[in-house]
């Protein structure tokens, strides 16, 4: 699960990481009121969506009066801001965090990942900051530096310090900046994040160390040991498939493809996407239906696939083991009668009751081709849609 940068400063604050002042507003109103708490001479009006590269697509502005701020939220708000990172569709702006305008001397970049090589968690730096991190690695690969840490000991002060050198911090801010990075640590093991990263992290001009933007990311397997982070969730930033598939207990994932891929089981889920793009095909989603799907569960995963219109054909690719052919089969049935189906199907079944499935699918009168295995009925799909 992903918040916005406001939310992730709150959490930072109160492991006692320092980040700038700030509020969120959601009216222009509410923006100038916030800028007027604040006090500051100079505001910062930033664009509040769940993607980074907002600077660079003019979602950070800097604003010297209560009427630029004025100005700069009623530009922002409902604006669609799109990054590199959002896709050519963009964002629309909802919210907006207004900031005290911080005096940079220098930004920095300090994040920590789970390394799936080590299995630990990695805490990587970098003193080329508020750039892409990515492009770093890619150019100037030396420019970043990594400490692995050992989760019975968790990060050592140690290794903090060797960070805060290795990355040029003045050496007048090297106790500051370890307590960060240590409080930074902090949160990521107590709330089970997958990403906590700091870019910019900015030396400022009076002697501060502090986080000038922030992306948490959370491990969504762990959310339920912390019911205080799904407050945090904003249902706008996600796909509504994918909260509707939640509703459901369902695994599912949007992509780009016109495939509709009905499976059961993650592996063949992962198995059926290859053999749709071996055959030149390209899936428009993920879907495990899971071992124990009831009819209804089944009638409300494919009435998803049908809800998205880049879907122009469906392939349906299950082994009933635990899962019954004849549950597939009424779910099928029973979605296409409430929603109807104008889009070729193709069927794979195999397994438990399959006889009693394809009768069901025959006595439908729906129009479906039937295949005799993955690759026969791949291939029949990939066809059928182009
Ligand atoms: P993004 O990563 O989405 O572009 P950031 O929060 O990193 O957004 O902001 C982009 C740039 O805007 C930062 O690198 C920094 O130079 C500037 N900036 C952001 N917040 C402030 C602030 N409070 N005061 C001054 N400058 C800021
Ligand atoms: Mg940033």
């Amino acid at each position: 699960m992903n918040i916005h940068e406001y939310q992730g400063k709150e959490i930072l604050r109160s492991y006692g990481v320092s980040v700038p002042n700030g509020r969120v507003a959601f009216t222009v109103e509410e923006a100038v009121e916030a800028a007027k708490e604040l006090g500051s001479n100079v505001c910062v009006v930033k664009a509040q969506i769940h993607a980074g590269g907002r600077g660079k697509a003019g979602g950070v502005k800097v604003a010297k009066s209560l009427e630029e701020v004025r100005t700069y939220a009623s530009e922002l708000l409902g604006k669609k801001l799109v990054t590199h990172q959002t896709g050519p569709e963009g964002k629309e702006v909802k919210r907006l965090l207004i900031e005290e305008g911080c005096d940079i001397k220098k930004e920095y970049y300090i994040g920590l990942v789970v390394d799936r090589a080590t299995s630990r968690v990695v805490l990587m730096g970098s003193e080329e900051g508020g750039t892409e991190i990515e492009e770093v690695a890619a150019k100037t690969p030396e420019k970043i530096f990594k400490e692995y840490i050992d989760p019975a000991v968790g990060l050592q002060a140690f290794q903090a310090r060797r960070m805060a050198f290795n990355i040029n911090i003045p050496k007048e801010l090297v106790n500051q900046a370890v307590k960060f990075m240590m409080g930074l640590y902090q949160v990521f093991v107590d709330k089970d994040c997958s990403i906590a990263e700091i870019n910019p992290l900015v030396v400022t001009g009076d002697g501060k160390v502090m986080a000038l933007d922030a992306k948490l990311n959370f491990d969504s397997n762990a959310l339920y040991r912390h019911k205080e982070l799904l407050e945090y969730r904003d249902l706008d930033e996600e796909d509504p498939k994918e909260i509707e598939a939640s509703k459901y207990d369902l695994n599912y994932i949007s992509l780009d493809g016109n495939i509709g891929c009905m499976v059961n089981g993650a592996g063949l889920a992962m198995a059926t996407m290859d053999i749709i793009k071996y055959y030149g095909g390209e899936p428009a989603n993920f879907l495990d239906v899971g071992g124990g799907a009831t009819t209804e569960k089944v009638t409300e995963a494919f009435k998803i696939i049908l809800s998205d219109p880049k879907v122009k054909g469906i392939f349906v690719n299950i082994f009933g083991g635990i899962m019954k052919c004849d549950v597939i089969a009424t779910g099928i049935v029973e979605a296409t009668k409430q929603v109807g189906l104008n889009l070729p199907l193709v069927v794979r079944l195999e397994g438990t009751n399959v006889e009693l499935g394809k009768k069901i699918l025959e006595e439908s009168g729906l129009n479906i081709t039937a295949a005799e295995s993955m690759a026969d009925g791949a291939q029949k799909i990939v066809s059928l849609v182009s």
